[in-house]
């Protein structure tokens, strides 16, 4: 079977970058095994969910470099869950309950007085036809449970059922389902909770591994049993460690710091948020991958550490430098032209200023260096000064290349007796205004004999 993999955020916010990481380890999953990913919105809460969110979702994700083979909206899906909830309820594995919250909440305090666990009793079982219409006309509306299985043939004396999957990240886990309440699958409304549309989806989708964050541990043991009472082998289950603020405090959609929107509008490179968000946790060194493959050849599921891993949103800037110091001219041509960066020398441009760059756009401040000269005056000292004018008088005849520098710099310091900072500073600021960047060797030939002339002071 092809490997299928979905990523199922409900569109109720922008995505940051611990849901990347969840993404990423389905996506990353998908590439080494041949695999297919969904892209699935989890959009059954009409009140907060917006098409708005799904498509930024979308846009975050396709910057990230991820490539869905199909976008699904459980908005538009119900009548599969529907057919599920008819399948469940012909088995007698889904049945109305009448509790209000304070009724189950009573009932809770009594069990736990006469030490029983305190999940839900199974009373409305009991109920005859006679009750549920009585409580009907009453105006009472069901909401229904799933009958777990978790008792030989009295559901009224549950035994313990061990659930168990080896977990791709956490290795074997077990859950006993004679520890939890039948979960309500359907509201007094009729409103889907998210287990019943998820594995529904998962089994109609042909999901194969289900990778998520590992808030959703708890949730496996009851999936498992619906995935078999609605006649399905279950997924493999991989749940990977959370991501928390430097604070230890969780992220949040809502908040929308650490937005991927935002770290893109913030200039940083797809591949340094991917690789933050990714290896961050694992047993990995965070460096910068170059793309999605280099990232793909570090991806171990079960080196990824079990407790929740702090990350450093500064080390995004350092993982960018180090991204745009290695970038080759093509693959940034297109985003320089957009930056007004073309041309003939766009190449040679690139080429020496990217040693200097935390973000791209910082290229474009360069340009204006080099096209018109330094952004404000240089301030020199009049001995300086005198210096840099005798300088100019030196430079070397056209053409130039990159040894042309060293070739001036011999001669200036010969004339001069300059050497070391006092020799290179002045003409680094008289060049470009600037005490520190590109090295003037790669600059030189940019600005050409005529450019550097007008730079005299
Ligand atoms: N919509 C759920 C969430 O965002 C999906 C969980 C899952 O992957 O099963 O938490």
């Amino acid at each position: 079977m092809t490997v299928t993999v979905r990523f199922a955020p409900s569109p109720t916010g922008n995505i940051h970058i611990g849901n990347a990481r969840t993404a990423l380890f389905n996506w990353l999953f998908a590439l080494n095994n041949g695999g297919r990913f969904i892209q699935r919105f989890d959009d059954t809460d009409v009140e907060r969910s917006r098409q708005e969110y799904a498509d930024n979702i979308l846009t975050d994700i396709a910057w990230l470099g991820i490539e869905p083979v199909a976008v699904e909206y459980q908005s538009k899906r119900f009548a599969i869950y529907e057919a599920a909830v008819v399948k469940l309820k012909a088995a007698g594995l889904l049945y109305p309950c009448y509790e209000t919250a304070e009724e189950l909440d009573l009932k809770r305090k009594i069990r736990l007085t006469r030490r029983l666990p305190p999940v839900y009793g199974r009373e409305a079982l009991k109920l005859t036809a006679d009750d549920r219409a009585k409580l009907e006309a009453g105006g009472r509306r069901p909401h229904w449970r799933f009958l777990l299985p978790n008792f030989d043939t009295d559901p009224f004396s549950p035994r313990r059922t061990e659930i168990r999957w080896n977990d791709l990240v956490r290795g074997e886990e077990t859950v006993d389902l004679a520890s939890l309440s039948d979960p309500v699958l359907v509201r007094e409304d009729g409103t889907y909770l998210y287990t019943l549309p998820s594995v529904a989806d998962d089994i109609d989708l042909g999901i194969t591994h289900l990778i998520r964050g590992d808030d959703h541990v708890t949730n496996t043991g009851v999936q498992i049993a619906l995935f078999k009472a609605l006649g399905a082998e279950p997924p493999a289950f991989g749940h990977h460690n959370l991501l928390t603020a430097a604070t230890g405090e969780g992220l949040s959609k809502r908040t929308g710091a650490l937005s991927i929107a935002s770290l893109r509008a913030d200039g940083i490179e797809p591949m340094a948020v991917a690789s933050l968000a990714f290896l961050t946790g694992t047993s990995e060194n965070v460096v910068a991958a170059r793309d999605m493959a280099d990232l793909a050849g570090r991806f171990d599921l079960s080196a990824t550490s079990r407790s929740a891993s702090k990350f450093d949103p500064a080390d995004l800037v350092v993982l960018n430098r180090t991204l745009l110091h290695g970038m080759a001219f093509a693959a940034v041509a297109e985003r320089l032209a957009a930056l007004g960066i073309a041309g003939a020398k766009a190449e040679p441009f690139w080429l020496a200023v990217r040693g200097n760059l935390d973000r791209l756009a910082d290229a474009v401040a360069w340009w204006r260096i080099v096209a018109e000269g330094p952004i404000e005056k240089p301030e020199l000292s009049d001995e300086d000064r005198d210096f840099v004018r005798g300088a100019f008088d030196l430079l070397p005849p056209e053409p130039w290349d990159g040894t042309t520098f060293r070739t001036w710099m011999d001669q200036v310091k010969a004339a001069s007796g300059r050497k070391g900072k006092a020799l290179f500073m002045p003409v680094r600021l008289a060049l470009t205004g600037l005490p520190s960047g590109p090295e003037l060797a790669d600059l030189l030939p940019l600005l050409g004999r005529e450019g550097t002339r007008a730079r005299r002071p």
